[in-house]
């Protein structure tokens, strides 16, 4: 099967401008930033999305946030802050199937993101 658009990246087949690699993730700027600081961090193995993951898979997710905090201090996020997100799934938004974190940061990102219109209204009837 033919590697997506990540794997092609963790693997250097196809350019993106890395900023930390170990020997669980790899991390790269988002193409299409949506702040000033805007990284991509995937596992190292190809898992899905948050939906695949197994008990087997936490070395993975632990060195995610470990290389998170480290990145932030990298770019000079740390101290004014910063936000980790994981799309999962059509609603959550998630167009690349391979478990991505972004992190964002670098502007005041407001309580929450990207949430629809009538959302207060769909929270009343939940
Ligand atoms: P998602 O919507 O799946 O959570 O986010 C996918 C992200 O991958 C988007 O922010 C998009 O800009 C980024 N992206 C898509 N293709 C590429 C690429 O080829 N290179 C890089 N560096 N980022 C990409």
């Amino acid at each position: 099967m033919e590697k997506n658009i990540f794997e092609k990246i963790r693997d250097k087949e196809s350019d993106a401008d890395i900023v930390f690699k170990n020997e669980y993730v790899t991390a790269f700027k988002d193409i299409y930033p949506c702040a000033p600081i805007h990284i991509l961090i995937i596992p190292n193995k190809m898992i899905r999305s948050l939906n695949d993951v197994e008990k087997d898979d936490a070395i993975y997710l632990a060195n995610i946030l470990i290389s998170a905090k480290e990145i932030a201090e990298k770019f000079n996020i740390d101290k004014s802050g910063y936000r980790l997100i994981t799309n999962c799934g059509k609603d959550g938004g998630q167009e690349v199937q391979y478990l991505h974190f972004h992190l964002v940061g670098g502007v005041s990102l407001g309580r929450m993101i990207g949430l629809p219109k009538n959302s207060q209204k769909i929270f009343k009837e939940f």
